[in-house]
């Protein structure tokens, strides 16, 4: 069916014949049929990853197949959602050792986009084994040991080496569903670095950052760090009845667009000045339904439609640690003095990692959203050349706008990625507007 679509930023907006995935049968005839398409899961990438001229909606390819209660490994179709999985195995007493900032997106676009979160590992770490279509129909089993080069290429592939029909993960054992939660508010980007360097016993953590302020307070912000509760850490009697009860919290729902005016230079200082002095100073200790702590966007529905038609992208960058500590007051001072403003800006330390095309490694990546208006785009490419010079990348889940060349420099394995598509789908048949933007399959650009 026809209809127009977009993803979480919601541009662009493009008119799409998007299909649901019903069977592998049903799935290898489309293949066979169509001459460009690309996976789609609930469309939570904020760009043009998912859109295509065809769309394969996945979401409705969404059972569990197998639990191993002895090990914690699930097995479900590429279309279960992460919600899907939290809400049937949190009674259970396990829960995902990897989750991004929103439950709704889906196992297949999880492992295709390797995504991360507040802990120090990317989704596919977990990934035991999964199993994918390619573009001859050909269903592949692949892991760490069985067709480990597919495997490897398909973990942040962003949906170009096939679709993911099944996945086996690996989940965490939990004794509750509440989070121990410290907040701490630093005055400038020194005290927060220094802070996430000496973490100590700390899983999770990320930083809210006050991208406006400048001068001597640059980078004040509010660290939330957290550990999964044990049961001896609830005192809510009710709580300690039922500690893997999971919370039903009421939503909040944005019914339409907002205006363009209502997002502008004041209204994020403003935002940005009381989020800050809400927070008390010093550290203090909280425990918090797992929701809370994880998906706090989620409780409000279509939140993205504060940003108006012309729709909003977030700018996702990594600098490795060795160049970290000059580079990110020097981006920061950049993006405050810019005065495009952004009510969201989150910083994280990432651990050591390992991945063939994924986006995280070990450094710090700051994530910042911005309405797109005429001058967004000119002055993220300014962005992109710092971030170069500083050795860094950008997060395709999150692109709309970077260049080929971005893309190419930032990747170090660019250009064997797009060989190994190539080879294993010679007519080019998985594109997204994304991968056709960057260049992806255009053999001048990784021959
Ligand atoms: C509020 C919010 C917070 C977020 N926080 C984070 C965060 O903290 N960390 C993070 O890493 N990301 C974060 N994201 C981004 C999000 O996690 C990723 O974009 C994720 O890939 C979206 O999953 P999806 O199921 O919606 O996939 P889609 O957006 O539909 O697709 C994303 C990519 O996956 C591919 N894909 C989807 N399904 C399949 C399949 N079955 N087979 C092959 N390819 C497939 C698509 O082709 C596309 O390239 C956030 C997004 C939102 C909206």
């Amino acid at each position: 069916m026809r209809e127009k679509i977009s993803d979480w930023g919601n541009y662009p907006v493009v008119q799409a014949d998007v299909q649901h995935l019903r069977s592998p049968d049903q799935l290898s005839a489309m293949i066979s049929q169509t001459p460009e398409m690309i996976a789609r899961g609930l469309g939570r990438c904020y760009g043009d990853s998912a859109l295509s001229s065809t769309i394969i909606n996945t979401r409705t390819y969404g059972h569990f197949i197998s639990f191993d209660e002895q090990r914690g490994i699930v097995r479900c179709q590429a279309g279960v959602s992460l919600e899907d999985i939290l809400t049937v195995f949190v009674p259970r007493g396990w829960f995902l050792p990897v989750t991004p900032g929103t439950k709704f997106v889906t196992v297949g676009g999880a492992i295709a986009s390797d995504v991360h979160g507040k802990s120090s590992g990317s989704f596919c770490d977990y990934v035991v084994s999964m199993c994918v279509m390619k573009a001859n129909g050909e269903i592949v089993e692949c892991s760490a040991a069985e067709e480990s080069e597919f495997f490897e290429t398909t973990r942040g592939g962003m949906g170009l080496t096939g679709i993911i029909l099944e996945a086996a993960i690996q989940l965490i054992p939990v004794e509750t569903a509440y989070i121990k939660e410290e907040t701490v508010r630093c005055k400038d980007l020194d005290e927060l670095m220094a802070l996430f360097d000496n973490m100590g016993k700390w899983t999770y953590s990320v930083a809210w950052i006050d991208c406006v302020a400048r001068g001597s307070k640059m980078g004040r912000s509010v660290m939330m760090r957290g550990e999964h509760a044990v049961q001896s850490d609830l005192c809510d009697t009710r709580h300690q009845r039922h500690p893997l009860e999971i919370k039903q919290m009421p939503k909040l729902n944005v019914p339409m667009m907002f205006p363009g005016f209502a997002l502008n230079n004041w209204s994020v200082q403003a935002f940005n000045f009381a989020y800050y002095h809400h927070t008390p100073s010093g550290i203090h200790e909280h425990i918090v339904d797992y929701d809370t702590f994880f998906y706090p966007l989620d409780f409000v529905n279509n939140w993205n439609r504060i940003y108006g038609r012309r729709g909003f992208t977030q700018y996702q960058f990594l600098l490795p640690m060795s160049t970290s500590y000059e580079g990110l007051p020097v981006l920061l001072e950049k993006i405050s003095a810019c005065g495009l403003g952004s009510f969201l800006a989150v910083l994280k330390k990432f651990g050591k990692h390992n991945t063939f095309i994924s986006f995280p490694y070990e450094g710090y990546f700051l994530a910042l959203d911005f309405p797109v208006t005429k001058r967004c785009f000119a002055v993220l490419d300014e962005l992109d050349k710092l971030v170069l010079k500083y050795g860094g990348r950008l997060y395709m889940a999150k692109d709309v706008r970077m260049k080929p060349e971005m893309f190419f420099k930032g990747y170090e394995n660019a250009k064997i990625f797009c060989q190994r598509i190539q080879t294993w789908d010679p007519e080019g048949t998985f594109r997204s507007l994304q991968s056709k933007r960057l260049g992806m399959h255009d053999e001048r650009n990784f021959k």
